[in-house]
């Protein structure tokens, strides 16, 4: 089986206008031939224009979020289609600060993948415990109901990633020990292979995200079944990627 191509991804939240715009270009010229994939999914009203932008270079885009409609009256949502019409590959679904601010469950999150899917995006799906999950010793049945919840059926290695992002370490400096990430990565990989059957389940990609940054990549990295980043805080600043880019590759 091919080997599992690592994935640097940057999630700038609702950060960034087009004054943002000109560090992506230095980026994409450092890390030309980086030996890995490049993600930054940018606020939607940037989108079309970092696309535009990454054209041509070693950088993708992706949203941060999709509608799970083609179209129709939802005020203020973006769907699939709209965010590949305007130069994305890639659609972050699920991520703990929707989940929070949006109540979005895991059937919305599966119906959005599905979406996602339909539109030809790859989906980036988050799971994650929180704090007094894990202290309650819940870790490992929340990440299982999340993804048997979350994930269609039709997972492939090409158009599915999974992000494991503990709420308590996302943008709080913390981060678990490489042996709890091992522990959950392990377990999303497992159940990826009785879900989908070991060809699809091994060529999932898993991210880690919560307050990855240059100083702690390496490490992180290292732990067996991370497959890249999912990173807040550090993409915003072209040296912090660049410095996590170079941990990955
Ligand atoms: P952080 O965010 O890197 O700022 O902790 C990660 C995320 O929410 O994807």
């Amino acid at each position: 089986m091919a080997e599992r191509q690592k994935l640097a991804a940057g999630n700038w939240k609702m950060n960034g206008t087009s004054a943002e715009l000109a560090e992506v270009a230095a980026l994409a010229e450092t890390h030309a031939n980086a030996g890995c994939e490049i993600l930054l999914c940018p606020p939607a009203t940037l989108v079309e224009r970092l696309a535009q932008k990454a054209d041509g270079t070693a950088i993708a885009v992706g949203g941060q979020d999709c509608h799970w409609e083609e179209s129709g009256a939802h005020t203020g949502d973006v769907s699939a289609g709209m965010l590949k019409d305007a130069g994305a590959s890639f659609v972050i679904l699920g991520h703990s600060e929707r989940r929070a601010d949006h109540g979005e469950t895991d059937e919305v999150v599966r119906n959005k993948t599905k979406a996602a899917w339909a539109a030809g995006l790859t989906a980036i799906v988050c799971v994650g415990e929180t704090l007094s999950e894990r202290e309650a010793s819940n870790t490992i049945d929340i990440i299982k109901g999340q993804l048997a919840g979350s994930l269609p059926t039709q997972a492939t290695g090409l158009n599915l990633v999974v992000a494991y992002e503990p709420v308590w370490a996302i943008g709080t400096g913390k981060v678990p020990t490489t042996d709890q990430i091992s522990e959950v990565h392990g377990v999303i990989r497992a159940q990826l292979e009785k879900r989908f059957g070991p060809g699809v389940g091994r060529s999932v990609r898993l991210l880690y995200g919560g307050s990855v940054k240059p100083g702690n990549a390496a490490e992180i990295f290292a732990v067996e079944n991370v497959d890249g980043a999912l990173v807040g805080g550090a993409s915003l600043k072209a040296a912090d990627f660049g410095g996590i880019i170079e941990a990955l590759a």
